[in-house]
């Protein structure tokens, strides 16, 4: 079967409306406006940030383990295979890929929950996909002429619509991304090339921890011990670490190609023969078959039950919360403490709003150095923290 799926892809008339920027950017260059998005957000401080942001596992555990910033990098491979199978967008999936966890904040998954019951207090939430969106529309400065990236407008739409639909009516503000209706393949794809990335890499991790046994995933992840099987009979003799270095690889691979000939089939049963066709479609084309699905979702559940909420990582993510929480009632509470150049936004965007973007933007690394600080002042009892908070019950 041949998979061409260019006649829907981000080409000719669509590449170049959705190569809209909000200030005139000179084509002085070779590259497609995609090409420069992808340089920009590579260029931009807060992906380089993403080096000091836990995946799963923090990096004071170990070297080895993927950070938010090498997991992107392996989304992006899968992305752009993906994208070049179908014959689609490649630049614009891979700047899709880089730009895809942009708005994570420190701490993995335990830092954005916390960020957001924080934020649920003042009746606000946090979202990644819409910070993602303030970060390059407005917190990257580094231009001359204006704040923020100053991205094509087909990458702000993947950045928001990428992994979940958002309604005009909950998100007024969202009015020019299309909404209603559904984001190019090039921005579908991007969520299982998340999925399938990070479900490689945690089983990876997660026998590099030592948390999970190769044996005790073979028994239980049904995808993992079918390709386990294969490599095994191509290597009887193969040390154990590299069979399942191999299985995980084809585990990828299956799920890879799984999503290449169900998203070309989609489009096929959906006769759709542009990107006008795909957005109007009342579902995403880009996802697994049936059976590859319920393969996923079975490893998804194992890693939940045996890794995700393991004791050892609960503790990690209940310190985690602590960090988040103690520093934003901090901040909220010492508004004066914030760096000065986030006081215009105060009065433009209220006090726990910008308390969040400026937590969300740290590294692990950083919010903890902070941490650190503000608990060594409360013992010393110094400056404006003395009084209320020198008095709580757990000196810091
Ligand atoms: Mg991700």
């Amino acid at each position: 079967m041949v998979h061409n799926l260019h006649a829907c892809g981000v080409f000719g008339k669509d590449e170049r409306a959705l190569s809209a920027r909000a200030f005139p950017a000179p084509f002085s260059d070779d590259r497609t406006a995609f090409d420069r998005d992808r340089d920009r957000i590579v260029q931009a401080r807060a992906f380089r940030r993403l080096a000091g942001k836990t995946q799963v596992f923090t990096s004071r555990a170990s070297d080895h383990f993927r950070s938010r910033l090498t997991h992107t990098i392996e989304v992006t491979q899968v992305a752009r295979q993906v994208a070049r199978a179908l014959n689609l967008n490649v630049d614009l999936a891979e700047a899709l890929a880089l730009v895809h966890d942009i708005g994570h904040p420190p701490f993995g998954h335990a830092g954005e929950r916390a960020l957001d019951a924080c934020l649920k207090q003042h009746g606000l939430r946090f979202d990644h996909n819409l910070h993602a969106l303030r970060i390059v529309e407005r917190f990257e400065q580094r231009y001359a002429g204006h704040r923020g990236l100053n991205l094509t407008l087909g990458t702000r739409e993947g950045i928001i619509k990428h992994s979940r639909d958002y309604t005009l009516q909950g998100h007024p503000g969202l009015a020019e991304y299309f909404l209603g209706q559904k984001p190019p393949i090039e921005a579908q794809l991007i969520d299982l090339a998340d999925e399938i990335a990070y479900l490689t890499a945690d089983l990876d991790d997660g026998v590099e921890s030592g948390l999970l046994e190769i044996g005790h995933i073979r028994e239980h992840v049904e995808i993992l011990r079918q390709s386990y099987l294969i490599v095994e009979r191509a290597h009887p003799e193969g040390e154990e670490k590299y069979v399942f270095h191999d299985a995980l690889q084809a585990m990828q691979k299956t799920l890879i190609l799984d999503l290449i000939h169900t998203t070309a089939e989609n489009v096929e049963r959906a006769g759709a023969r542009s990107l006008q066709d795909i957005r109007e479609l009342d579902h995403r084309v880009a996802i697994l078959s049936s059976a590859a699905e319920a393969l996923r979702l079975q490893e998804k559940r194992y890693l939940y039950d045996t890794l995700y909420t393991c004791p050892a990582l609960e503790l990690e993510h209940e310190k985690a919360e602590e960090v988040i929480r103690e520093m934003f009632d901090f901040w909220v509470e010492f508004p004066e403490e914030l760096p000065e150049s986030y006081e215009e936004d105060v009065r433009t965007e209220g006090l726990a709003r910008v308390v969040a973007d400026y937590i969300a933007g740290m590294t692990d690394n950083f919010i903890l150095l902070q941490y650190a600080e503000v608990r060594r002042r409360i013992r010393q009892g110094y400056g404006s923290l003395t009084g209320k908070r020198a008095s709580q019950s757990d000196p810091l």
